[in-house]
Parts: C-alpha cells; structure tokens; sequence
C-alpha cells in the first residue's frame, strides 16, 4: 500500500477520472479539485505529499497558484499543460514546479514522474538528517569540501562546473530552467549566458561520463532546461 496522497487539479473531467483511475489501480490516496480555489483550499487542509497541476484551469491561472503555493509550502509540485504552452510550462518552473507532464501522457509517464518524486521526498528525508556528503549512484559530492568525486576518482572541476553540479545535485529529481540556473551561477540570464551554460554543461558531462560509470546523471529537457537523475 502506497501512502503517498496525491491532490489532482484538473478541470478536464476524463483526463481527471483517467489520473485518478491509475492512482487507485496503484494504491495511490488521492483528493481532486476541478479549480484553482478548491485547489489552494486542499493544499492547506490536507496537506498533500505531490501536487498534479493543471495549468490551464478557469478561475486561477496555474503558474500564478504555484505563486501562492511557494509562499508557504515546499510540496512537490508536477505540472500537467498541453505541447502548445511551452512558455507557461518555463514559467510554471520557474516559479517553482518541480517537474512537468505535457499532453497526451501515458499511465506510464505518469507514474514514472510520481517515482521520481517519492524518491526525492526520501532522499530530501535522508538529508536533513545526515551530513554535507551527497551520494548519487557512483558520485559523490562533500558540500563542506567542495569536492566531488566518481568511483571514488576525484574529479577536476572547474569552479562554474562544480557550482553547476552542486546547483543540480540540490535540485536532485527537478527539472532546472536555463534562466534559472543561469541566474544562480552568473545571476543574470542573457542570451549569452544560456549559451555559456550549454558549453559548461557538455565538458561537465563529459568528465561525469568518463568513467567506466555509463549510467546517465543529468538529462537535458531541449529548450527548457537541465536535471539530475537518481541514479538506479
Ligand atoms: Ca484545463
């Protein structure tokens, strides 16, 4: 029995029954509300352990109700929005969505980006009560030190590579914008920065690649942004 409770906001009735259908099928607890208010009213009094987020919903818009939801809570946040609404899709991120779900998804999708946030909730658990040390697959990183390791091979960073690999390591599971990463390492996001950051990110994967390690630690999301996956 999974006892991970779930608030599904959703306007689109068969959509809706379609997520709620799967979460029951896989012992999933769930709440539903077909609009924003409902949505905002549920987060408070039941405190939901992942939030799936219609964008597009009549009253509230949905990047203006992840908005109020940041202000005083950290639940996960999975946002649902059609191929079309790209932008709305960065600016769900950017204003704190965790990750995205875009129309027509599988079962399958969606209950892969719900493992992908239990196991985020676990590790941010093991976290708060452990030490500065993060432990992905074969990498590891000492917060304290400022160093990081594969396979027990330190690895040469340059300064903005480990800043970009400790940026992705604390999001662990979370799809970064590149305006927000570039922000957090330059603190601005010109044009020229999202540029600079391709060109870090690809020698950054490359010394994480090198190795004889061949599972795959960050996944680019083409036009949005960058993660860093749990390693199995
Ligand atoms: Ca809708």
């Amino acid at each position: 029995m999974n006892k991970f409770l779930v608030l599904v906001v959703e306007d689109d009735a068969p959509v809706r029954n379609l997520i709620t259908t799967t979460l029951n099928a896989h012992g999933y607890r769930y709440l539903t509300a077909e609009n924003g208010e409902t949505a905002i009213l549920e987060v408070t009094s039941h405190n939901p352990d992942v939030i799936l987020l219609d964008l597009g919903l009549p009253d509230i818009d949905g990047v203006e109700i992840i908005r109020r939801i940041r202000t005083w809570s950290n639940t996960p946040i999975i946002v649902i929005s059609a191929r079309s609404e790209d932008t709305d899709k960065i600016d769900a991120l950017d204003a704190g969505a965790d990750d995205y779900l875009t129309k027509p998804f599988s079962v399958e999708e969606l209950l892969a980006r719900l493992r992908v946030t239990q196991r985020h909730f676990a590790l941010m658990a093991q976290e708060k009560s452990g030490g500065s040390v993060f432990v992905n697959g074969a990498l590891r990183i000492d917060y304290a030190a400022g160093c990081a390791w594969l396979e027990e091979k330190e690895l040469h960073l340059t300064p903005i590579e480990y800043k970009l690999l400790c940026l992705l390591s604390q999001n662990l599971g979370k799809v970064l914008t590149h305006t927000y990463i570039t922000q957090q390492i330059w603190g601005s996001s010109w044009e020229n920065d999202v540029a600079s950051l391709r060109v870090f990110m690809a020698t950054l994967r490359k010394k994480l690649e090198s190795g004889g390690d061949s599972r795959q630690y960050i996944q680019t999301h083409v036009g949005i942004g960058y993660r860093m996956l749990r390693a199995e």
